[in-house]
């Protein structure tokens, strides 16, 4: 393993991963060691799900609670009994349309797995990712790795490198730089094993794609996903500055409750930090108000949009702002998930 205090970093071609840097990285996961690598969602910091010593390791250096419960990446569907005692069919339906891709199924725990990677519950969250670097290092292990976002607990999600480098490079063994991230924000967690299924976390794949082949599927009430899903705390992604969220559908309302809570914050002038679609962005009276503005992209390109927001949320964080405002997206499609990750962003409601 790494005998510096810092993570060896290791850049890597997105598309086409170069194999010896692949196989250097598989071994230090077969070792014990813990390696963030890239999915298409966010980064992932992966350690050997059979491994309880690595288990544990990742719990600590993330300080995340060992009650909240880690995804397992497999290559492939094939490996689900590897992990999970048993396949339903509606399981095997929803691999066939969304695997490789940025969905997570819940499946009853095989009795193997360490149970400190389900946080000792009686199912099993997995996923097989399409990366090239998350598929070719799955493949070159032959382990399934467990692996939760590579970031602080509770700080905003890692979409690069250099912000899981920033939140946990002294404390883990390797990282792969691949760049970006495709999705920007986390996988959407469904658990089949209910009748609906339930959408424990919405992500990358809607309900509406999820409905297609599942039929109705339900919607976890935000009580209901904190004991179902016990990572799901209503305050998560959280930058370390205030977030608050200016109401409004349209970039006239948002743009009026943003000039409402500016008014009502600015006689303690503080530095405001913007996140904000381009129509709210390109109207701003900026001679009035002083932002440091990140565009987030056209209010119709939520993909965009996702992809940018959580490193958008970090450079506000680095800008040194005092507060952050930014405003909601509509629910469709990717929109759930964008507000999701918002709203569990954002404390108190302003007003
Ligand atoms: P992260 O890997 O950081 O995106 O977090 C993974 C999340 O998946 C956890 O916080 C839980 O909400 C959820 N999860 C993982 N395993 C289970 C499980 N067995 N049952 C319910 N939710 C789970
Ligand atoms: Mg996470």
């Amino acid at each position: 393993m790494n005998p510096s205090n810092n993570a060896t970093v290791l850049s890597i071609d997105a598309r086409a991963p170069d194999p010896e840097l692949i196989e250097r990285a598989a071994e230090c996961l077969i070792r014990g060691g813990l390696v963030a690598f890239p999915t298409e969602t966010v980064y992932g910091l992966g350690g050997n799900a059979f491994d309880a010593a690595a288990v544990r390791r990742i719990f600590k250096v993330k300080q995340r609670p060992p009650s909240d419960p880690l995804i397992v990446h497999l290559a492939s569907a094939d490996e689900l009994l590897q992990v999970a005692s048993d396949v339903s069919p509606l399981v095997k339906v929803l691999a066939e349309r969304f695997w490789p891709g940025p969905l997570t199924l819940l499946l009853p725990r095989r009795s193997s797995l360490p149970l400190e990677v389900c946080a000792g519950l009686s199912t099993v969250a997995v996923r097989v990712p399409s990366h090239p670097v998350a598929q070719a290092l799955l493949q070159a292990s032959g382990i399934p790795i467990a692996a939760p976002s590579a970031n602080r607990f509770a700080h905003t999600s890692a979409t690069l490198a250099a912000h899981v480098a920033a939140d946990l490079g002294d404390r883990i063994d390797m990282i792969l730089d691949a760049g970006p991230t495709y999705w920007g924000v986390e996988s959407t967690i469904l658990d089949p094993l209910q009748t609906p299924p339930v959408l424990l976390r919405p992500g990358g794949i809607s309900r509406e794609e999820l409905e297609s082949v599942a039929g109705p599927v339900r919607v976890a009430s935000p009580g209901e996903r904190i004991t179902a899903s016990p990572g799901r705390q209503p305050r998560h992604y959280a930058p370390n500055v205030r977030l608050v969220l200016c109401p409004g559908e349209t970039p006239e309302e948002i743009l009026a409750s943003i000039h409402e809570i500016v008014n009502k914050i600015s006689a303690n002038d503080p530095r405001i930090g913007l996140l904000a679609v381009t129509e709210v962005c390109s109207r701003l009276d900026r001679k009035i108000i002083p932002f440091v503005i990140r565009d987030l992209g056209s209010m119709g390109d939520l993909r965009q949009i996702a992809r940018n927001l959580f490193a958008d949320l970090r450079e506000l964080e680095a800008e040194g702002v005092d507060i952050i405002l930014a405003h909601r997206f509509p629910t469709e499609g990717l929109g759930a998930a964008i507000n999701d990750r918002l709203n569990r962003a954002a404390q108190e409601p302003f007003f």
